[in-house]
């Protein structure tokens, strides 16, 4: 069997052993690769925000193909998947979870050998997280942040008790009522509020612009 007919018995979901499906990813474009490998990270569910994958939440910046050796007993530089990610915020727990899953996906797609780098500059906004993780943040009962406001904006978030009385009207994710008050700065995770509707008397959280 030739690499490329591989290739494509391997496209088409026939099951290969590991070596015959490595070299089948092998003879793939290293676009075909990288391009996989983005699909598959669109499979991994950010452990805090379940409704959400990491792609969702723009968390990962690149995936790349890198030229290097995957263990120092190797004869030959092998072509190492390097996965770019910046955590949602620094010293953020779920972080080293997030750099498993994505791993741990990428290997079990037969697409590894992978490392994770963390990019901690420029920081993660909201404004990363794409439309259709809006849309299904809202549709998980978490009401989407709004746009940053970058003159408004300083990079450290600590603001004294009391200091923010009037937040913008959050519109409920159930009911899409703008009646809603502010219960809580914190919610489950701290990159969420807690909102509690006055309409449909629901309580539901809010995702911080950040
Ligand atoms: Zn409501």
């Amino acid at each position: 069997m030739s690499l490329v007919a591989l290739a494509g018995a391997a496209r088409a979901g026939i099951e290969l052993s590991g070596i015959a499906l490595d070299a089948a990813v092998a003879a793939l474009p290293p676009h075909g690769r990288v391009a996989r490998a983005w699909a598959v990270l669109g499979t991994v569910l950010d452990p805090e925000v379940p409704a959400l994958s990491v792609r969702d939440l723009g968390i990962v910046r690149e995936v790349r193909e890198v030229r290097e050796l995957v263990t120092p007993s190797d004869d030959a530089p092998g072509s190492q998947l390097e996965i770019v990610l910046t955590p949602t915020y620094s010293g953020c727990p779920a972080t080293e979870v997030i750099e498993q899953d994505c791993l741990l996906a990428i290997n079990t797609a037969g697409l590894g050998p992978a490392r994770v780098t963390l990019r901690r500059a420029p920081a993660w906004t909201t404004d990363w997280i794409s439309e259709s993780g809006k849309a299904k943040l809202s549709a998980y009962g978490i009401a989407p942040p709004g746009p940053v406001d970058l003159s408004a904006g300083v990079p450290m978030r600590i603001v004294r008790r009391g200091a923010d009385r009037n937040p913008p009207a959050i519109a409920c994710p159930r009911c899409a009522s703008l009646q809603t008050e502010r219960l809580s700065a914190f919610g489950a995770t701290a990159c969420k509020s807690l909102y509690r509707c006055l309409t449909c008397r629901e309580p539901f959280e809010h995702f911080k612009p950040i």
